[in-house]
């Protein structure tokens, strides 16, 4: 929430409405003066060795690690989440992400050496070298207040950039916590900063002088940050929301589906781009009980605070999150669909909590088939064939993840070659986000540009070609031209790229002429 009167922002325990922190809305000066401080330090960061970041990146997991039950508590408390998925989702990913930087980065980005296969170019010594970019932008959303950006800023500073973080305004004290771990694990300052503020802070982050942005959140977001940066042709990478299909095959067994694709819908209450928004179960046998058990897995599910153990789903964030989730199944119901259970806001509770909802009887028309819901809602369709299934799938304005459900394997990975996504997971989902070595990224409206896994690194590096030559001899294509230069070159086309014949009278007139004139005309 923003006071403008006071340029600050609140920090709201959504579990319960209690404001926990205020927070400056950071302007143009607090800005710049960060984007200064991270250009001043990279002159000295970029030079490091990989060695020396890496020894930089353990202090960080060491740190992470030794602080992890106050870092969970924190993210429980700020964005909801039950403290198991504090720890499952949001620790797991950076702390892995360390280790496998510190082990790798330097293996991946080493100098790579190009054979060149024109045998006019084969004298030349071609190397691909990796370089720190600057100064990278990172914009994160909340719903992974700490993985995502965590992730991402870990993967930057290890190949040499500095990074400015700007937190979502709805989990700002986690934004700060990032800063501070980065201190106390021995960074030096300006290697990571920290803005706090609403989307303002970050449209003065976008519209700087940095070397990329890093956006995650919402497609609308994401399209204004693209334009901010177009004005100082800042490239920008684009992770944006998703409306993730799961597919079940007749063959998936039943008990085991029903639990998997409640913890893949209901999981962060619903609030992953990743989490599965619509379900298409292929008609079998035991389509009926697979319903059937959903709807018990999902009645088994308690609501609650994170100071419950017992709590399986958290709240959602706010106010405007829990009316999004009830104008879509609201709009579902008025247009014939039916709730099997949930359905409902939980005014009982004293935050923003949603009862986990199923429901059948969906038409592709229908928001809740169409748009993000973020929320603990899973609609189904049942579909007489697999075609049907993808074809379903695939119509959506959104392109990030998948999953295909089933004991046949090989009919699975065929359905996962045919749907329009970045990541398709058989028998799971969600997870990939947390193995640093597994890129992560999407299509159409979910974005563009990777991010995790030697894809990942690239995205950070200037990709810098080098050419060597020794000086002395000059080469077939400069200056001087002249008809015998011409026949050369022509006879070499032939020589390399002919037909069989052509190539013997190429490679005379290749040698005829080179004779004649060696030096051109
Ligand atoms: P959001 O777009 O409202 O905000 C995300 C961040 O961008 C916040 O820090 C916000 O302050 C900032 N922001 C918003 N508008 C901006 C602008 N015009 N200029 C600069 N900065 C701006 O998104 P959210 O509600 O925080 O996050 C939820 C969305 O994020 C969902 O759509 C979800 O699917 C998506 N998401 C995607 C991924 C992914 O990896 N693809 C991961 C997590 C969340």
């Amino acid at each position: 929430m923003v006071s403008t009167k006071s340029a600050t922002i609140q920090s709201i325990n959504p579990a319960t409405r209690e404001v926990i922190g205020e927070l400056p809305v950071m302007g143009e000066t607090q800005v710049q003066s960060a984007i200064a401080q991270a250009w001043k330090t990279f002159e000295d960061w970029q030079l490091l060795s990989y060695n020396d970041r890496a020894k930089k990146i353990l202090n960080l997991r060491r740190v992470i690690a030794k602080n992890a039950d106050s870092i969970a508590e924190l993210i429980s408390k700020e964005v909801g989440k039950p403290l198991s998925e504090s720890y499952a989702a949001e620790l797991n990913g950076p702390l892995d992400t360390c280790v496998w930087l510190s082990d790798n980065a330097d293996r991946l980005l080493s100098d790579q050496m190009i054979m060149l296969s024109n045998p006019l170019l084969s004298t030349k010594q071609n190397l691909i070298a990796f370089e720190p970019l600057g100064v990278i932008g990172v914009i994160a959303p909340w719903n992974y207040p700490f993985s995502i950006p965590m992730m991402t800023i870990a993967m930057a500073v290890m190949v040499g950039n500095t990074v400015v973080l700007k937190p979502s305004e709805k989990s700002s004290l986690i934004g700060i916590r990032i800063g501070e771990l980065f201190e106390e694990a021995g960074f030096p300052q300006g290697v990571v900063s920290v803005v706090t503020g609403d989307r303002n802070t970050g449209k003065l982050l976008s519209e700087s002088k940095l070397s990329k942005v890093i956006f995650t959140g919402s497609f609308e977001g994401g399209c204004k940050v693209m334009q901010q940066a177009a004005n100082n042709v800042t490239p920008v990478s684009l992770e944006l929301g998703g409306k993730d299909a799961a597919i079940v095959l007749p063959c998936a067994p039943v008990n085991w589906t029903a639990k998997a694709l409640a913890w893949g819908a209901f999981t962060n209450a619903g609030q992953a781009c990743a989490s599965i928004e619509r379900v298409y179960i292929i008609k079998g046998k035991h389509t009926e009980k697979l319903i059937a058990e959903i709807v018990k897995e999902t009645q088994k599910l308690k609501l609650g605070p994170y100071t419950d153990p017992k709590s399986d789903i958290g709240p959602v964030i706010d106010a405007h999150q829990l009316d999004k989730i009830v104008r879509q199944v609201e709009d579902a119901r008025e247009s014939g669909a039916t709730i099997l259970t949930g359905g409902r806001k939980v005014d009982e509770l004293p935050g923003f909590f949603y009862e986990p909802t199923v429901i059948t009887g969906v038409k592709h028309s229908m928001a809740i088939m169409k748009e993000e819901t973020f929320g603990p809602v899973m609609p189904i369709m049942v579909v007489d064939t697999e075609d049907e299934a993808v074809e379903l799938a695939n119509d959506s304005e959104f392109g990030l993840c998948a999953s295909v459900w089933g004991k046949n394997l090989k009919r699975a990975e065929n359905i996962a070659r045919d749907l329009q996504v970045g990541t398709v997971t058989i028998n799971d989902c969600l997870f990939t986000h947390a193995a640093p070595q597994l890129p992560w990224g999407g299509l159409k409206k979910s974005g563009f540009g990777r991010s995790h896994s030697k894809f990942g690194l690239m995205d950070l590096v200037n990709i810098k070609h080098i050419n060597i030559d020794a000086p002395g001899v000059a080469k077939i294509w400069w200056y001087p031209y002249g008809t015998n230069r011409m026949k050369t070159l022509r006879g070499g086309i032939q020589m390399f790229h002919g037909t069989f014949g052509k190539k013997i009278s190429g490679f005379f007139a290749f040698l005829a002429n080179i004779a004649k004139n060696p030096k051109g005309s």
